[in-house]
């Protein structure tokens, strides 16, 4: 699991180019390699940092970043179009409430900062991924848009800046679980561990909490988010937007926000993976003799040419007339059925031509059923 950039230097998802110009200088100045002479570790971090600050400190990729995460594409650090690889977007449709935790316990100890803080696993709660479902178009599919996505969550506490505490006094390990965040009870032979109820899971407690979030560090707040939507999502595909989950506990990292996509049908269009479907209807002299048609594709229309003596329930195939493939430059492919329409009302001049056209395919004698129209009568009298 490769770790997110910001946490990477150290900065929020809403750092300056500036702070993450000065986070990321301290950094490099102290896992140089010519400091840390024969230190493997440090020479990794060195590594991490400098693939982290390649992508924050420049505006498309960071861009990019932010809403894919380290799913752009895979080939993100060597620069390049991100998108460029097998589009790398995962379809998550797992159980994100516990990611969170998981993530918390293997990264706490390593973000707690400065040696104030409480080294309790606990303290560091990384905030909860969220899901939202989101109706997207036919065309916004063909096109990609941007959606604003208004949802409630939990954002880092603006007056406390997240620590919780009213004067800034450092948080104490909770003297109920002893900074675990968990307590044990037993009942019979059996022993269990719950979240402890002092603390509630943080492992610490703040003696004079912030009256802005009463001690947690974290706020509920609708703030809309942007969500850049690439052309070629289908049903499901899973949108990762880094750091836009819930705020993490006590000033830790924020989780991520999944935007998972529903296709919204247009009238007359059908999806089936990148290829799109629909059906035009034709006169049978255009059939007959063919036609090149303009047929409607969502938002604009295709050139199709139909070849001469083309039979009703044809489907023609269009190469790279669909949907764009997600992460790829080529397309799917359109699938035009051909059905023959008959004219609701003829002229007398057009019945005429018909008919002469009947005849001449022997199809019409004195005594066939058509007497009874008045056109006809007139003929045969
Ligand atoms: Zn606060
Ligand atoms: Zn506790």
């Amino acid at each position: 699991m490769k770790r997110d950039y910001y946490e990477v230097l150290g900065v929020s998802k809403t750092a300056s180019a500036g702070e993450i110009k000065s986070a990321y200088r301290k950094l490099a100045l102290k896992y140089h390699p010519d400091k840390n002479q024969g230190n493997k570790e440090a020479e990794e971090k060195f590594k991490g940092i400098n693939e982290a600050y390649e992508v924050l400190s420049d505006v498309q990729k960071k861009q990019q970043y932010d809403t894919f995460g380290h799913d752009a594409g895979g080939g993100m650090p060597s620069g390049g179009n991100p998108f460029g690889g097998q589009g790398s977007y995962t379809q998550y449709s797992g159980d994100f409430s516990n990611v969170g935790d998981i993530f918390g316990d293997i990264f706490g100890d390593i973000f707690s900062g400065g040696s104030s803080r409480s080294k309790s696993k606990a303290s560091q709660r990384r905030g909860e991924d969220l899901r939202y479902d989101a109706e997207v178009s036919y065309l916004d599919a063909m096109k990609g848009t941007e959606i604003s996505i208004d949802i409630p969550k939990k954002e880092t506490c603006s007056v406390c800046h997240g620590t919780g505490s009213k004067d800034g006094s450092a948080a104490k390990q909770c003297p109920k679980c002893k900074g675990k965040g968990q307590v044990r009870y037993s009942q019979g032979f059996f022993s269990f561990s719950q979240e402890c109820p002092q603390c509630k899971g943080n492992g610490t407690i703040i003696n004079n909490p912030c009256l802005e979030c009463g001690g947690g560090g974290t706020v509920n707040k609708r703030k809309p988010i942007k969500v850049r939507v690439p052309a070629g999502v289908d049903e499901g595909t899973s949108l990762k937007i880094a750091g836009s989950g819930n705020a993490g506990s006590n000033g830790s990292l924020s989780g991520d926000l999944y935007v998972i996509v529903h296709m919204k049908q247009t009238a007359g269009f059908k999806r089936n993976g990148d290829d799109l479907y629909t059906e035009i209807s034709i006169s049978f002299p255009q059939a007959a003799m063919g036609i090149e048609y303009e047929v409607p594709v969502i938002e604009n229309h295709v050139k199709v040419k139909i070849p001469p003596s083309t039979q009703p329930g044809t489907t023609l195939r269009v190469r790279e007339q669909g949907f764009p493939k997600l992460g790829r430059k080529s397309r799917g492919d359109l699938y035009v059925k051909i059905n023959i329409s008959v004219p609701k009302s003829m002229s007398d001049v057009q019945k005429r031509a018909l008919f002469e056209y009947a005849k001449s395919m022997g199809e019409i004698s004195k005594d066939s059923k058509y007497q009874s129209d008045n056109f006809f009568k007139k003929i045969f009298g």
